[in-house]
């Protein structure tokens, strides 16, 4: 499953597990971790389902091939919300059958043991059809051209298979399964495997599909609506790209990059991909995600098509999300984890993959540059004392929010893959992972599993190294003290502690570090595994730049001496890119905790002049923006926003404001991200070129690219009067399609004043958001938040029930863990805490304690860079207003036309 995105803008449907870690076995079905007994286990699955999509119940026969590998009377297993009929064993009647939806269980008895052996169970049944993601699911959407449509799809990981069918609804028990819907006799209809007949009475047609692999129930696949496709045929595997009919072309751009990733995972596996077809489903909302069905992919609408509205970003998605499901159609369905405990190795694996994919196939995007940004996201969410380890038990599927965490599961995991990538060598990894296929096809496997494999193809004891990364939360600061000999020759001393947004702590903690030593502006790092304090190396020459993550590939910081740092800064121009964007990264978080002072972060951003390089500037107007935010309201904001201006008006010059035929997505997005700081700090220039490129654009909407639309709109959007709100407002409503509506709204919520920001609030409440794109009310009214703290706090609480709907089970984890991240400044923490004790369960209080270390890191950040802020302009010599911003009010000015 791939999130849109981490932030909050973005949270996906998910769900997982969690508790304390333990040691871990390589994978065998009788140890695997789960709550149903495994005397009885499933073999063979032949179901036939008719849905009533406009009543929202389905009627089910269910016959289950089963293997008793005891003697029992008594067989278990999971279902939610169906009522059983006519339960026979072998044709006989069974004692009782009884559901409990509480426990999500049902327990059939018989009249006396059935022996050792295979049985078949089979009943008839009735169920639900819900109306949010989870289970089988009926999705309301506007047509292309207009008019309602309707269609059904599926949900199902973690846990809501149970919803459509009764089963063994946990990843060990693989089974083969016979699918049959029954659905309008116009619809196409879609499951993991092609269709095997197809019989039409009256106006329903019943579609059997062929019997899958043995596979786990959370993987299993159907979707069924007025659907059409493209496709193409490679290697034996036949390719669809689905979507509603009428947007099938938009599919074209999906297809050529599913063409590409089969081909080079194919190869990378070492095992073809397995099934007869790969069909990847465009379903219009549902969840803001994407799901890895074998087979047959699902993907919100918006990160599988491409329309003339679409930018790069969205091509870049689509390519990234597609390389994320595509991995798990190795990793994750052909081999998957024994039991919860393990989603970290289907997920981590799959965002590295993914990453290196869509490295591979687009060069120019300097993807891993890119993933530099998720990576540090993960860092800021791992350096909480209450962060937990990658791995981690599962005790009951039940505690399924708690504390499960993407950025540690997803983004921490893809970060000590790719240093463990790194440190064993790209192909001796790939060695081990084609192993780890080749072991585990067509089964489970644990963690241990994959170490054994990667220790094997390589000769080391990969556990040992990695384990310290995987089941222990947090990371190291390498603290790094240099001394030089009499010919200048440098020797580093190297020591590790835990780096803690509290402050480094001297706790126990220890990793085995893979560093990565650079001494000089190039040449080849060369790689440490520091093990233990006081550990020593020599090091170039003292009047060299130095850095111990070459490359920022490593999951660690690092703490250099005064001098090293000096030294370094002054060589800061001639570091390569990812060198730069490591000290610049490290340096803001140890100033960020206080651990460093502000100057020798500000250093490096004055050095950056005017170099485009789309990530260090990413980096340093985050930390502008941070310190700009917090200034609000103070008496030093205005002269520290002109700062930020002086810093980044070089750049801004060099980059204009229309997207050049060269410009890699990289700098485009680096245009966008510069002018909408330039905007919102108040830049006078900024803010009269954007109102006259709107003008242009309201006259004749081919004025601006789709790549340019955003920061245009965004630099109107946040200094509109009530005439542009209006005009903003009528773009927004006259969008031709849901790409375009996105961007155009949150345009809207972007704005300053505070009555037309009330407007706004209500806008994302209203039905002028299309039921398909529910997810996107939480998103707009998120992106209040910036300049309505409060506004956006009570729209969010009065509406927490209607905008966390379409979330699921995910949105407990999200309120408690990521919503405090965002309203830290919107309400007093006391009052927060309390709040979301009352809205999420008691078993996730873990989740809270997360959320809430980043609400008092924050209030305490915010003291911190305000002092260091004001301190730094005060030493700064006399100086004009170099960038030409709002007057000085101690509050920020809203300019008019
Ligand atoms: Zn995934």
């Amino acid at each position: 499953m791939r999130m849109a995105s981490i932030s909050l803008a973005g949270i996906a449907l998910f769900l997982a597990l969690a508790g304390p870690a333990s040691a871990q076995a390589p994978f065998s079905f009788d140890s695997a971790f789960g709550r149903l007994p495994k005397n009885v286990v499933p073999i063979d699955y032949t179901i036939a389902i008719v849905p009533d999509a406009m009543e929202l119940t389905l009627t089910g026969q269910e016959s289950v091939v089963l293997d008793f590998r005891q003697a029992t009377d008594t067989i278990v297993f999971n279902s939610l919300n169906e009522t059983l009929d006519q339960v026979q064993l072998d044709g006989q009647a069974v004692d009782s059958a009884v559901s409990d939806d509480q426990k999500q269980l049902t327990t059939v008895k018989l009249g006396k043991p059935a022996p050792v052996g295979r049985h078949t169970l089979t009943f008839s049944y009735k169920g639900r059809i819900e109306k949010e993601p989870q289970g089988l699911f009926a999705q309301p959407y506007v047509k292309p051209g207009g008019g309602k449509g309707l269609l059904l799809s599926t949900e199902f990981e973690s846990t809501d298979a149970r919803r459509m069918f009764p089963c063994w609804d946990e990843p060990a028990f693989r089974s083969t399964f016979r699918l049959t819907m029954t659905v309008p006799a116009e619809w196409a209809a879609l499951s993991n495997m092609p269709v095997a007949s197809r019989v039409v009475q009256g106006n329903l047609a019943t579609v059997s599909f062929a019997a899958t692999p043995k596979m786990p129930t959370y993987l299993l696949e159907f979707s069924a609506g007025d659907l059409a496709e493209t496709s193409a045929d490679d290697s034996g595997t036949r390719l669809g790209v689905w979507a509603v009919r009428g947007q099938e072309k938009d599919g074209a751009t999906a297809l050529a990059n599913a063409r590409q990733i089969l081909a080079d995972y194919n190869d990378y596996f070492g095992y073809p991909f397995p099934l007869p077809k790969l069909d990847s489903i465009a379903v219009p909302g549902g969840f803001s995600g994407a799901m890895e069905n074998w087979g047959a992919i699902t993907y919100n609408d918006q990160i599988l098509l491409v329309t003339a509205s679409s930018t790069i970003a969205d091509r870049q998605q689509v390519f990234s999300d597609q390389a994320h499901e595509m991995a798990h159609q190795w990793n994750g369905d052909l081999v998957t984890m024994g039991w919860w405990d393990d989603i970290w190795l289907n997920e981590s694996f799959a965002s590295w993959m993914a990453a290196k994919e869509t490295d591979l196939r687009n060069p120019s995007w300097n993807w891993w540059e890119s993933e530099d940004a998720t990576k540090e996201t993960a860092m800021g969410a791992d350096a909480r004392d209450t962060s937990h380890a990658i791995q981690q038990h599962v005790t009951d599927e039940q505690e399924a929010q708690n504390a499960f965490d993407p950025q540690i599961t997803y983004n921490k995991g893809e970060g000590v893959l790719r240093m463990l990538e790194a440190y064993l060598g790209p192909d001796v990894f790939r060695d081990g992972i084609r192993r780890f296929m080749k072991a585990h096809a067509y089964s489970n496997a644990t963690t241990t599993d994959l170490w054994n494999a990667l220790s094997a193809a390589s000769g080391r004891d990969v556990g040992a190294i990695v384990s310290t990364w995987a089941a222990q939360p947090g990371f190291p600061l390498v603290s790094v003290t240099a001394s030089c000999d009499p010919d200048g020759k440098r020797t580093i001393r190297l020591s590790q502690r835990r780096f803690l947004l509290s402050g480094t702590d001297s706790g126990a903690a220890h990793w085995n570090v893979p560093l990565q030593i650079r001494s000089g502006s190039n040449g080849a790092p060369q790689a440490l595994l520091l093990t233990k304090d006081g550990q020593t190396t020599s090091a170039g020459r003292c009047d060299e730049a130095l850095t111990v993550n070459a490359g920022a590939i490593g999951f660690y910081r690092a703490l250099y001496d005064e001098a090293t740092l000096r030294t370094t800064t002054q060589r800061f121009a001639t570091l390569s890119r990812r060198d730069r964007i490591a000290l610049l990264d490290d340096q803001w978080a140890l100033v960020e905790v206080g651990a460093q002072d502000l100057p020798t972060y500000l250093a490096l951003a004055n050095a950056m002049g005017d170099r485009l390089e789309e990530r260090a500037w990413t980096q340093i107007t985050r930390a502008l923006g941070t310190i700009e935010f917090d200034e609000r309201g103070g008496s030093g904001h205005d002269a520290f926003a002109d700062y930020a201006r002086s810093i980044l008006k070089p750049v801004a010059d060099r980059l204009g404001w229309t997207s050049k035929p060269n410009d890699t997505p990289g700098i485009q997005s680096l245009r966008r991200t510069v002018l909408e700081d330039l905007g919102d700090w108040a830049d006078l220039q900024t803010i009269a070129e954007a109102r006259k490129r709107f003008s242009a654009f309201l006259a004749d909407r081919s004025t601006i690219s789709p790549d340019d639309q955003e920061a245009v709109l965004f630099v109107v959007g946040r200094n509109a009067d009530a005439t542009t709100f209006e005009q903003l407002h009528t773009v927004a409503k006259t969008a031709k399609n849901e790409t375009e509506l996105r961007r155009d709204y949150a345009a809207l919520m972007r704005v300053r004043d505070p009555k037309l920001a009330a407007e706004a609030a209500h806008i994302a409440l209203s039905n002028e958001i299309p039921q398909q794109a529910a997810t996107l009310r939480l998103n707009l009214v998120m992106a209040l938040v910036d300049e309505q703290p409060q506004l956006s706090w009570t729209t969010f609480s009065d509406n927490v029930d209607v905008l966390m709907a379409p979330f699921t089970s995910y949105a407990p984890l999200a309120i408690a863990q990521y919503l405090p991240a965002a309203f830290w400044n919107s309400v007093p923490p006391d009052q927060l805490e309390a709040w979301l004790k009352q809205h999420v369960p008691a078993e996730m209080s873990s989740s809270i304690a997360r959320g809430m270390e980043t609400v008092h890191f924050k209030l305490g950040e915010k003291t911190r860079l305000v002092q260091a802020g004001d301190r730094y302009i005060a030493a700064l010599p006399q100086r004009g207003s170099l960038a030409g911003g709002a007057p000085s009010t101690g509050t920020r000015a809203h300019e008019k036309d």
